[in-house]
Order: C-alpha cells, then sequence, then structure tokens
C-alpha cells in the first residue's frame, strides 16, 4: 500500500523521534502519502492529556513545513485523531474549524475517563466485564456519529485489543453504526498496529470490512506509528484482508475532502 494515514509525533508524549524520521521512513519503504494524526485528548475534567490546544499551530505549521520541504518526494497531510468527548464538542469543533487540517480522525479511547486502551487498565481489577465493554464502546461510537467533525474513524473495533470477548453478539449494533458511516459518507481506518497489541489482529476484523464493503464505505489506512520504524509495517496484512474483502481502492483526504487511492 502507498499510504499511511496515522503517524503520531512527540507532541502526543508518548511517541518518540522528530516529525523527519518519520518521514525519511516513509520515503525510504516508497510510500505516496502519509498523514501525521497526533492526538488531541481531553477528559471529561477538562484536563488534556495530548499536545495542548496551544501547542496545535506549531503542530500544524510544522507538518505543513516538512510538507513543503519533502513536496518532491512525498505527499504530507495535516491531521488530527480527536478524542471523542460529549462534553467538550464546542472545543472540539473551535479547533477543527480554526486549522485547515486535510483530514479529523475520531476515536475512543476512554469511557467515562477510563483509558480502555492502556495495559494499566487491562490489568486492574476493576475492568469492565466484557459485554458491558462492548456495549459502551459501541454506545461511544453510536453517540460520536451524530457529529459531524471527523472524516474517519479510527481503529474501528479496538476495544478488541485485549483480548476480551463478549457472550452477546454485537454485529447487530455494529452494523447499524456502519449504515451511519455509511449515510454520512465517512471512512473506516485500517489500522495495523493491533498486530503487536495483545490480540495479535489487524483493526478492524475482515468480517467487519466485509460489511464496509456491501456498505460502500471508504476505507484508509494506517500504522499508528509512535516510532519511525512502525510506519509502513505489516501493510501487506492489511492489503491481503481488504483485498479479500474486494477493495481494489482505498482513500486519501485534501482538505477534508476525500479521494480515491489505487491499492498498489
Ligand atoms: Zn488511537
Ligand atoms: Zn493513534
Amino acid at each position: 500500500m502507498s499510504i499511511d494515514y496515522h503517524i503520531h509525533t512527540p507532541l502526543c508524549n508518548h511517541a518518540r523521534e522528530g516529525m523527519d524520521k518519520y518521514i525519511k521512513k516513509a520515503v525510504s519503504l516508497g510510500l505516496k502519502e502519509i498523514c501525521f494524526l497526533d492526538h488531541f485528548t481531553i477528559c471529561d475534567s477538562g484536563k488534556i492529556l495530548s499536545m495542548n490546544t496551544n501547542e496545535i499551530p506549531m503542530y500544524f505549521y510544522a507538518v505543513k513545513y516538512f510538507a513543503d520541504k519533502y513536496k518532491k518526494k512525498i505527499k504530507i497531510k495535516a491531521g488530527l485523531e480527536i478524542d471523542f468527548n460529549l462534553k467538550h464538542i464546542d472545543l472540539i469543533n473551535k479547533i477543527v474549524n480554526t486549522y485547515n487540517f486535510d483530514v479529523i480522525g475520531s476515536s475512543v479511547h476512554f469511557l467515562n475517563d477510563i483509558n480502555i486502551v492502556s495495559r494499566k487498565y487491562a490489568k486492574s481489577a476493576c475492568r469492565f466485564d466484557a459485554d458491558i465493554l462492548y456495549h459502551k464502546y459501541y454506545q461511544q461510537l453510536e453517540k460520536m456519529l451524530s457529529f459531524d467533525y471527523f472524516d474517519l474513524i479510527c481503529h474501528f473495533d479496538i476495544v478488541k485489543k485485549f483480548n476480551q470477548y463478549p457472550v452477546k453478539s454485537f454485529k447487530k449494533q455494529i452494523n447499524n453504526i456502519l449504515e451511519k458511516v455509511a449515510l454520512k459518507n465517512i471512512a473506516i481506518e485500517v489500522n495495523t498496529s493491533g498486530i503487536y497489541h495483545p490480540v495479535s489482529a489487524i483493526y478492524p476484523d475482515l468480517e467487519i470490512i466485509k460489511e464496509c464493503k456491501k456498505k460502500n464505505i471508504s476505507l484508509c489506512a494506517g500504522s499508528d506509528a509512535h516510532h519511525p520504524n512502525v510506519v509502513g509495517q505489516n501493510f501487506d496484512l492489511a492489503k491481503k484482508l481488504i483485498k479479500s474483502a474486494g477493495y481494489s481502492h482505498l482513500c486519501g483526504f485534501k482538505n477534508r475532502k476525500k479521494y480515491e487511492i489505487a491499492m498498489t
């Protein structure tokens, strides 16, 4: 695959190495497009866990600087991975409307300020029961879909990260969500980071990707790199999975507009 639309930077406080190292890695792999999709995470309390609001302009213009510097070698897009938080939609909208990002990704990592994708949570004794966890997670995704500030849903089924599986089937709820995704004409991300997580699988499952195909939903792809070595990793596996669901194209974004990219 020739794109990687999910790359972090040290601004999120848990990624390593400068932007130029990620770019050089992408160029060395022959990628045609990459997108920095760093976190913006605000808790219910208002505490910001990612780059702060006053760091967003620096981040945005740094990406633009590198996009220009490397324009003959690779297309570099500016994006944000925003944690959905119902209590802070006004701030999220303000950020999205202030900067001319190419793409806004939306994620659910937190349920009531509990980081359900952290190792600390996975080890804690007060983990949610799987049925409750899945119910709450997909309920959040459904709520998120009543807003329009994003173009892409990141790691759609990351709730499976620590191999917790529900007894109850969530197929119907997932299909309802995908129905809304199709109506909104936004994209779903195929994220390879799950290969290194306990689940050892790509997000989302093939079954969900097949449902996306049925509903004519565009797919984008990203490594979720927090280190340059991870850029483009396991894309062969992702490509196989995506093609097996019948896709021949992925999508990219410019100025929040989606366009098709042939899979190579
Ligand atoms: Zn994420
Ligand atoms: Zn990410």
